[in-house]
């Protein structure tokens, strides 16, 4: 397995497009790959690029015309948040209250207002960061107001499985994480969920941005 030619690229991005419903964003996970390849997306007409290490995703997003968006989707380690804050558009992994307040303190230090996802934990593995349901929605009661930071919905991944069903039960439960943090935030209405091997799934339950790296940009190094 090598990463994608620049033209399986550009016929990845053209397939997904015309399958993935009007009204759901494309995020490209551009993470390990290089800037090269962020381009040739580029190219394509991607704006929408997500990034798991800050350090990448502050180095793409320096090299990359100013109408991309980025959005960050990994493990946030708080003695970088200087350095995210000036260059995440969206940080979709938030995953503790005391985060959440960190990023309002960057973000007004950097004069500006960033949107954020609270991450959910619902699969099975035990490695995968996030709150639990009840644990996401206390931090939004608690957050709400915030200053500089704009709670805009929920992210999350199903369990790394075969089982259908096990699949199907992770995205409703994620979509009634939505559910449950739009009666507290009535605009938080993004719903994160899907990647390459299960997106179609998200979609039928609702996800309205579904993050694809591998079925785009091929295997990583
Ligand atoms: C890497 C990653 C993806 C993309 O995964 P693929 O299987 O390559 O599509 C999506 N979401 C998160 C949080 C990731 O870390």
């Amino acid at each position: 397995m090598a990463p994608n030619s620049m033209a399986e690229i550009r016929n990845n991005l053209e397939r997904l497009r015309s399958q993935i419903p009007a009204g759901v964003s494309l995020l490209a996970v551009s993470k390990f790959h290089p800037v090269e390849a962020v381009r040739e997306a580029y190219g394509c007409g991607q704006r929408l690029f997500g990034e798991s290490r800050v350090d990448e995703l502050a180095a793409k997003a320096q090299a990359m015309p100013e109408d991309c968006r980025w959005h960050f989707i990994g493990h946030v380690q708080t003695n970088k948040l200087r350095r995210l804050v000036p260059h995440a558009d969206v940080i979709e992994s938030v995953d503790s209250e005391r985060l959440l307040r960190l990023i309002d303190s960057e973000s007004a230090r950097a004069g500006r207002r960033i949107e954020v996802l609270l991450q959910v934990h619902v699969a099975a593995e035990e490695t995968k960061t996030g709150f639990t349901p009840d644990e996401l929605l206390q931090c939004a009661r608690a957050c709400a107001n915030l200053n500089n930071v704009t709670i805009r919905g929920v992210m999350g991944m199903a369990t790394n499985t075969d089982s259908t069903e096990r699949i199907n039960a992770d995205f409703a439960a994620i979509a009634e994480t939505g559910r449950r943090l739009r009666e507290i935030i009535p605009g938080a209405t993004e719903l994160s969920m899907g990647m390459s091997g299960d997106w179609p799934l998200a979609v039928s339950h609702g996800a309205t941005i579904v993050r694809i790296g591998t079925d785009i940009f091929g295997s990583r190094m």
